[in-house]
């Protein structure tokens, strides 16, 4: 057996599965970090020669190649197709398998991107989309009973609000009227939350979160056991061509390698601050879901392994201006979109991530600030934090 077999069997460690599958070191020189394959295109021995299928770097391309392989072995799904961007991985799952005239039921809290593609893009092309409280079994079945959907789309954790979804119940109702579930696991990363083993039928990433974990790089991925759903979506993937470079590649390959450690430290730090602003008198809400005041506290812990995740969102008590104050009082903590990066970053939603869904159902309070908890030392953050409310208060 290789280092890649043993690596890549669903019974390897999951962070052997990282460090090692797709990353048999190069067979010309030995090198032992996957090469950087910059090139667009591969010689021919003879026409139609091509060494290892290797053509044109939109259809494929080594770096590309050993990515997927590391990914789909992490996530323990047979296909990882990646892409340019979460969002390129998301549209291309929807056209590649849905034609106008399907309808996608979407929970109310979900990326303001994802949300924006749906309603502003897949609308118009002829998809019917209704928005439901996802996280509400008896509402999901009510709207799976009245129309024939192709799609329940699940966040869980959701964005910005954190609420959780039981994944293998929604799978239960969905599949019982032959509609498929499709998971955005972006929030939890396969370290915390399996959706495929729980019964959904597609995850889709923005690897440019935890996957990639240092804020350099934006990329995505759809992962499969289907073989039918990869082929459309690898077609779709090489007739229209959202790829990730191959340097994007290798980025994600590198942050991957380091994904368990990352993401149970972010785990580890983001519940210790969600526990000391639960006691903050400035704080109306937090929204985390390892805190047992969460809804979603039960089905997190039972769906969730090893960790609750890095993101918190609190409402504060003296509202939107103050919460915009506070964003921008931080001097750990970054004012930026994105997250899942070492560094730990807050953001204002309403007038920054979802700006996109400010009048629709999925508007999100403006006295919320969201924290995208990263691994330094714990007690400087809380530190950070507690200094940004003081500033706040005079
Ligand atoms: C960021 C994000 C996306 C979009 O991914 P991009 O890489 O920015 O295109 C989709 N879903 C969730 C949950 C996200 O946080």
């Amino acid at each position: 057996m290789t280092t890649e077999n043993i690596a890549t069997a669903a019974t390897a460690a999951l962070s052997t599965r990282a460090i090692h599958a797709g990353q048999e070191p190069d067979p010309t020189t030995g090198a032992v970090s996957t090469p950087i394959y910059m090139t667009s295109t591969f010689k021919q021995d003879g026409v139609g020669g091509l060494r290892g299928g290797y053509d044109y770097s939109r259809s494929v391309n080594p770096t590309r190649t050993s990515f997927d392989k590391q990914l789909a072995a992490v996530e323990g799904a047979k296909h990882s197709i990646s892409f340019a961007s979460g969002l390129a991985a998301i549209d291309v799952l929807l056209r590649a398998t849905l034609k106008p005239g399907d309808a996608i039921l979407l929970g109310n809290d979900v990326y303001g991107g994802t949300y924006r593609l749906l309603s502003k893009v897949f609308v118009p092309w002829g998809i019917t989309l209704d928005v439901v409280d996802i996280t509400d079994p008896t509402a999901v079945s009510a709207a799976l009973a009245q129309r024939q959907y192709a799609y329940v789309w699940v966040e869980t954790p959701s964005n910005p609000l954190l609420s959780i979804t039981d994944i293998a119940a929604t799978a239960a109702l969905a599949h019982a009227h032959g509609t498929k579930v499709a998971v955005d696991n972006t929030f939890a990363s396969p370290v915390l939350q399996h959706p495929l083993q729980d019964g959904a039928d597609v995850v889709v990433y923005s690897t440019t979160k935890y996957i990639g974990g240092h804020s350099d790089v934006v990329g995505g991925a759809v992962l499969v056991d289907d073989d039918k759903t990869a082929e459309k979506v690898a077609f779709l993937q090489n007739a229209a061509g959202a790829v990730p470079s191959p340097f994007d590649a290798w980025l994600e390959i590198r942050g991957l390698k380091t994904l368990e450690l990352r993401v149970k430290q972010h785990s580890k730090n983001a519940l210790a601050i969600a526990q000391w602003l639960e006691q903050h008198s400035e704080v109306e809400h937090v929204w985390y879901p390892g805190l047992e005041s969460h809804p979603g506290h039960d089905i997190a812990a039972r769906q969730m392994h090893g960790g609750f995740g890095g993101m918190i969102s609190i409402q504060l008590a003296a509202g939107g201006e103050a919460a915009r104050a506070f964003a921008g009082a931080t001097k750990i903590f970054t004012l930026a979109e994105s997250l899942g990066g070492v560094e730990s970053l807050v953001e204002h939603p309403a007038a920054m991530t979802h700006a996109s869904v400010s009048g629709t159902t999925l508007e999100v309070p403006d006295n919320l600030v969201r924290l995208s908890v990263g691994i330094e030392g714990v007690d400087d953050l809380i530190a950070d934090l507690d200094q940004a409310f003081a500033a706040i208060a005079q």
